[in-house]
This record gives structure tokens, sequence and C-alpha cells, in this order.
């Protein structure tokens, strides 16, 4: 009954129905973020560049093949199932957005910054996972491959958060432990990175 082309145009659709949630989610943190005072912050050159670079894997490159077809050539078939796959790992992605934004609260920022009287939130998720934010942008990029059938935008995202990713999260530990010295040492020590710790 549905043709493969149609499959290919309900992954794009559900990929941007996903960012449009997506900036709908982050919308009221960053107006938060943006009147809460910094106090000390780590936006060394390659923090910035590794945003950029993310910001490519996980928008821009797949929007432009989204849009206008490019890089045609990379273009793959792909089947329903795939496509429901995508869809279920981006809605987790999601989901998860959702629960980090509202426990990090005020402490959030999208770069590395510690603000003024910067609490360590070691409650909700927190409890179990460092970096539950960073999962929810692994899973974000692992839906990609699902959801967009062109091999350059669908791996974009792996490869851009995944640079992000390890350039920052020694940088951002670095920084906790910096600021909270012994309270973080003994976080890290019952918790994991990106999902809890099993023993
Ligand atoms: N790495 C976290 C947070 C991402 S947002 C996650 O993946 O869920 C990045 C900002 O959050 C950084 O500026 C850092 O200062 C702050 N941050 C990271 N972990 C935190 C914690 N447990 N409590 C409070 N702030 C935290």
């Amino acid at each position: 009954m549905f043709g493969s082309t149609n499959w290919e145009l309900a992954g794009m659709i559900l990929w941007c129905l996903g960012i449009a949630i997506w900036a709908v989610i982050r919308w009221r943190p960053n107006r938060r973020s943006r009147k809460t005072k910094i106090a000390k912050t780590s936006r060394t050159p390659i923090e910035r560049f590794s945003m950029v670079v993310s910001t490519l894997g996980l928008g821009i490159v797949p929007a432009v093949w989204v849009f206008t077809g490019f890089p045609q050539a990379f273009d793959r078939p792909t089947h329903p199932v795939i496509i429901i796959i995508g869809a279920l790992i981006f809605a987790a992605s999601l989901r998860m957005f959702r629960i980090t934004h509202k426990a990090l609260g005020a402490m959030w920022s999208h770069s590395l910054d510690l603000r003024e009287d910067h609490k360590l939130v070691t409650t909700g998720i927190y409890e179990k996972v460092r970096h539950p934010m960073y999962t929810a942008f692994w899973l974000w990029a692992l839906s990609q491959p699902f959801l967009l059938s062109n091999w350059i935008a669908g791996f974009a995202g792996i490869a851009g958060f995944g640079t992000l990713y390890f350039l920052r999260v020694g940088q951002e530990e670095a920084l906790m432990e910096e600021r909270f010295g012994e309270e973080y040492r003994a976080y890290c020590q019952r918790t994991g990175r990106l999902i809890p710790r099993f023993r």
C-alpha cells in the first residue's frame, strides 16, 4: 500500500516534528538561562568549535537534505519498520530532554557555565546519571540514521554530537570538580555518565 517514497517522506516529516517539539521544550529554559547570571564559563575555542560541529550534524546537514535533497547521490531506500524505530528513539530522546530540563532548572546552560550560586543537582534522574541530557542528544543522533534515508544526513548527527560529547564531557566534569570538590567526586562514584552504574 505504501511505496517507499511515502515512508522516506514520513521519516523527514517525523524528524521535522521532533525538532519542533524539541524547540518548544527548550523555549522556556533558554529564556530563563539568559536571565540567570553566569559566574564562570569554560567557553573555550574548542568548546565553540564542537558546538558548531554538533549543530551542523544534528540540524543543518539533515535540514539541507530534507529541504533541498542534497546530497542526493547518498540517498538509500528505507522500510516502514526502520522509520517506526527511528520515531520511537526520537520520542524517547524528547522525553529525556523534558525530564532533564525539569531536573536541572536554572542550572542548565547550552554551553559550559557555572551560574552564580550554582547548585549541584543530584536528584531525580541526576541521582543515577551524570549526563542524562547528553543521553538525550545521543538518542536524537541515533534516531537520525533511521528517520533520514540518506547516508550523509543520517550519520551526520552521530559524527557531530559525538565530537561535542568527547571534547566536552571531560572538561565539564573538571569544571564541576573544581567547583564542588569532594562532593562531586563522591557523586561520580555512585553515578554513570550516560546510563546508571550497575554493580
Ligand atoms: N551534562 C549534563 C548537563 C548538560 S547542560 C547532562 O547531560 O545532563 C550543561 C551545564 O550543566 C554545564 O554548564 C554544567 O555546569 C551544568 N551541570 C552539569 N551537571 C550538573 C549537575 N549535576 N548539577 C548542576 N549543574 C550541572
